[in-house]
């Protein structure tokens, strides 16, 4: 069962008539880069925006000063609980290049979407509430609110990232950070080189074996580093090294084994040059498990906006982020639309930061907000795509 076209044009209507404000706020937010954690004006920004048209905003939720939630105006259903659709914001900048991942696009996106929605989720019997999200760069705020309890009350998830093509299923990886010190023992390098164990020589091994070892990843498998910590001076054999990798695999089962041959590296390293290994991890995101039947409803509302999206693109790369562990949590979707052509840009370049300001990222908002806020409504109304979207999140794999 479709959307009823009286709702579906309302929507459209209701998104136009505050596409004005949707696109300032999106250039303010952009012309301000905050970083993960620090996203104040931003958050206040999308704050003031839905006050304005009547919403009431909690601040502070789960803790954070920069996360919020909105509601739509709550209605009483007789017997079981309304359903409820959640359309999830981002707002912060990276180090160095601002707005490069367009989250200011996906804030005024889910503002739009959820103003749009809300206008009429009392209407089909459900409820919509917005998340403003902090600190997805690195920060895993919707980790916390998860943690929190916040997605408890809520039956599924959305959001759109930009990117240089529209892809209604584009995976992401699940992610972990390890960290290794090597501690040895120091000399003169010169006088005594024979007196130390170097801590920078296991350090630059690590690499080395785990190069080795890219012969036995599997297909996405990535694990990059640095070197946090090369020595001391020129002339003492390095008493303390230290280097940082990120692993990220497609899911956690084979982040999981790839993470153990990492350690593995290192360890063979640290025995190598007779010093001491002292490993830490942390816990990065969860791969993206999208909903089909969620996303296949978007993609219609997509199409019928006038794009032409693709489920998956082979061609291209991913990153990782913090709306795959909300994907474990409820039934989610997180499309991927267009703001340049095909490889004029990708998220963490200037050009794309660039990107994010043109009349094309504008439009491409505009739309995300429509197909969010049908998709959302259709959610509600529609108890056989309920159903099918719980169907599916029943038998996923996990
Ligand atoms: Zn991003």
């Amino acid at each position: 069962m479709a959307l009823d076209p009286e709702i579906s044009s309302s929507i459209d209507r209701a998104v136009d008539g505050c596409a004005g404000d949707l696109l300032a706020l999106s250039r303010s937010i952009h012309a301000h880069p905050e970083l993960r954690f620090e996203e104040y004006k931003a958050s206040g920004w999308l704050a003031d925006f839905l006050s304005a048209r009547g919403h009431t905003v909690e601040r502070g939720v789960a803790g954070m000063q920069t996360a919020l939630r909105a509601k739509s105006p709550g209605g009483v259903t007789k017997g079981a609980r309304r359903p409820c659709a959640a359309i999830l914001a981002e707002y912060d900048a990276l180090p160095g290049v601002g707005h490069a991942c367009g989250h200011n696009l996906i804030a005024a996106a889910a503002a739009g979407a959820f103003v749009a929605a809300a206008s009429v989720a009392d209407a089909v019997g459900g409820d919509i509430v917005l998340l403003g999200t902090p600190a997805e760069e690195g920060g895993g705020g919707k980790i916390e609110m998860i943690k929190a309890g916040v997605f408890d009350e809520i039956d599924v998830a959305m959001m759109f990232h930009p990117f240089d093509r529209d892809l209604l299923m584009h995976p992401t990886l699940a992610s972990l950070w390890l960290v290794f010190e090597f501690h040895g023992k120091p000399s003169h390098a010169a006088a005594a080189p024979h007196a130390g164990a170097s801590a920078l020589t296991a350090c630059l091994d690590t690499f080395r074996l785990i190069d080795g070892q890219r012969v036995h990843f599997r297909d996405g498998v990535r694990v990059h580093g640095y070197v946090t910590n090369g020595g001391q001076a020129v002339n003492i054999i390095p008493e303390r090294a230290a280097c940082e990798f990120s692993v990220r695999a497609p899911n956690g089962k084979e982040l999981e084994r790839v993470r153990g041959i990492v350690e593995r590296c290192a360890r063979g390293a640290a025995i190598a040059s007779d010093v001491e290994l002292r490993p830490t991890v942390r816990q990065g995101y969860r791969d993206m498990v999208t909903n089909t039947a969620l996303a296949k409803c978007f993609g219609a509302h997509l199409t019928g906006l006038g794009r032409s999206p693709r489920d998956v693109d082979p061609r291209v790369g991913t990153g990782s982020t913090d709306m795959g562990d909300v994907s474990h949590v409820v039934p989610a979707i997180h499309p991927w639309l267009a703001i340049v052509g095909e490889g004029e840009a990708l998220c963490h370049e200037h050009r794309f930061a660039d990107a994010a300001v043109t009349p094309a990222a504008d439009q491409t908002a505009v739309v995300a907000a429509k197909a969010m806020a049908r998709t959302a409504v259709e959610f509600l109304a529609d108890v056989e795509l309920r159903a099918t979207v719980s169907a599916e999140w029943r038998d996923r794999e996990q």
